[in-house]
């Protein structure tokens, strides 16, 4: 446990206090979580329950119906979870901006210790640097994101093959499952205060159009949040599609992946929890699951050394010598199409493949990963500068994606502008970068087939790959989805 903490301030433990505190910003669960288990610990040793407590603000950038839907979905789940564990649970839905802004200080002041996720973008990463100063109090943050603990690297890898190794080395000791302790102390009584909001499946909406937020981003039509659901996209991909990840993963219209990036930002599941469930499924039906735990495992915590050891993850600055030179020298080239901001938005370009991303991300809150690459490619051919379509890849992200604001948001991001690749042969705009074309994706993957399934999807309004169930409109007729 001790190296995934930081201790983000000296303030000393609380004697006399009522509780331990967990603040939980990224990992909204209380299963599979190192955090609260570290707050458990202290618990345990001073001879007090353990308070969890979660926010929702309508401060945040860009907040909207789509991502405010998506966190309260998940929080009758951990409500019920911290109640069968003897811990308690408070939420606070910070509606209009003048509503109070100080619950976190004011419970604070009644805990022996605040334990936090250690997170190293967005919101979170602010807070941690903000916070701990101005709290009286021990301040904790514990990664509970990655499998092998951020702190385990001293430094800012330069790829997955730097990285790789490392990974592989400490793997045994940390893919192993974690001990849930018991509570000593159950708490016993109501959440402390008068800020607690009571959220229930059936109150979501209502609660979403009462806050002050951009309601004119409407809910995703494929996925809802929480860790029901989360468990429930588990399952099914262990079921259906893990077998044959290796060879479709990169073939859209195959419906191979895991769809778990959106729980995994929100910390609805934990990727440990994934990665073990994924190993012993592989290993009772005799295969094999190496291509999944790479992408679950080495470039996701690739993406997280990254973030953790850079302080402008959404700048240029950041890339790499190579990058940053081959992009001076062809800032000036001639770009055939330019589209402004506001056209790639409304997915209005020529090209009707890279419209269909774009209304992916608009419907459905993300992008397959194979053709995420080539979104995002296409959008540095069509801007007017490399810093424009950074811009505006990260803006739309912040908006739409169910799994945006991620250290896997603006590793990949930057991936488009060689973060983590290599030199290729140059052309005019992307210089050495990389470079992906139509005619690339018509021969390798079913175009007509994903073009075909995001039409359908604008016309009706229903996505027939969205998991059957749940409290959502009924999903549509592909058999294999109703379970
Ligand atoms: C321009 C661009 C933007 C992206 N933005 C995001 C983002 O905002 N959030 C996000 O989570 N991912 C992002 N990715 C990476 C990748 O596309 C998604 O992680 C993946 O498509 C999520 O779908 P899945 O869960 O079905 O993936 P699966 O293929 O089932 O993979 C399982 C998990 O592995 C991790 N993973 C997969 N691919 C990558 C990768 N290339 N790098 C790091 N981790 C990976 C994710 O956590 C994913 O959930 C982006 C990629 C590009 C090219």
């Amino acid at each position: 446990m001790q190296d995934r903490i930081r201790r983000l301030n000296d303030a000393p433990v609380r004697e006399n206090a009522r509780y331990v505190l967990y603040w939980s910003q990224m990992n909204r669960r209380a299963r599979v979580n190192q955090a609260l288990e570290r707050a458990i610990e202290v618990g345990n040793e001073r001879r007090l329950p353990v308070l969890f407590y979660e926010g929702l603000t309508c401060t945040y950038p860009h907040a909207n119906d789509r991502l405010h839907t998506f966190i309260l979905d998940g929080v009758p789940e951990t409500a019920k979870q911290c109640k069968e564990r003897g811990i308690g649970y408070a939420f606070y839905l910070r509606r209009r901006k003048s509503d109070a802004n100080d619950v976190l200080y004011r419970l604070a002041a009644d805990a022996a210790m605040v334990v936090t996720d250690d997170y190293p973008t967005f919101i979170a990463a602010g807070h941690n640097a903000s916070v701990p100063g101005k709290i009286r109090v021990a301040f904790e943050a514990v990664d509970a994101s990655c499998i092998v603990p951020m702190n385990r690297h001293e430094k800012r890898n330069y790829g997955a093959y730097t990285i790789r190794p490392k990974i592989r080395k400490m793997l045994p000791e940390y893919l192993r499952p974690i001990t849930e302790q018991s509570v000593g102390h159950r708490w016993r009584g109501a959440p402390p205060g008068d800020f607690h909001t009571n959220v229930s499946e059936r109150n979501v909406a209502e609660l979403v159009a009462s806050c002050e937020i951009d309601h004119s981003v409407p809910p995703s039509l494929s996925y809802r949040g929480g860790q029901v659901e989360a468990e429930r996209h588990l399952e099914y991909f262990l079921r259906e599609n893990l077998r044959r990840y290796a060879r479709e993963r990169n073939e859209p219209a195959s419906h191979a992946t895991s769809n778990m990036s959106p729980y995994l930002h929100f910390g609805a599941i934990s990727s440990l929890d994934v990665a073990l469930r994924v190993k012993d499924h592989a290993a009772r039906h005799h295969f094999i699951a190496d291509e999944f735990l790479e992408e679950l495992i080495v470039r996701r915590e690739l993406a997280f050394n990254f973030a953790r050891f850079t302080a402008r993850q959404d700048s240029l600055d950041a890339l790499p010598e190579w990058c940053r030179t081959t992009m001076r020298e062809h800032a000036e080239d001639a770009r055939g199409h330019v589209y402004t901001a506001k056209q790639m938005e409304a997915a209005e370009t020529y090209d009707p493949l890279w419209n269909a991303t774009q209304k992916e991300l608009l419907l459905r809150g993300k992008i397959h990963g194979y053709y995420r690459m080539y979104w995002g490619k296409k959008m540095i051919e069509w801007s007017k500068t490399y810093e424009d379509a950074l811009e505006l890849m990260i803006r739309l992200h912040d908006v739409y994606a169910l799994d945006g604001r991620d250290p896997n948001t603006y590793t990949n991001i930057l991936w488009c502008f060689g973060l983590h690749d290599r030199p290729w042969g140059t052309r005019p705009v992307f210089g050495s970068l990389r470079y992906m074309s139509f005619e690339g994706m018509k021969r390798k993957t079913n175009v007509g087939a994903y073009m075909e399934e995001i039409a359908e999807l604008e016309r009706t309004g229903r996505d027939r790959w969205r998991l059957a169930g749940g409290n959502q409109p009924a999903a549509g007729s592909h058999p294999a989805l109703h379970d």
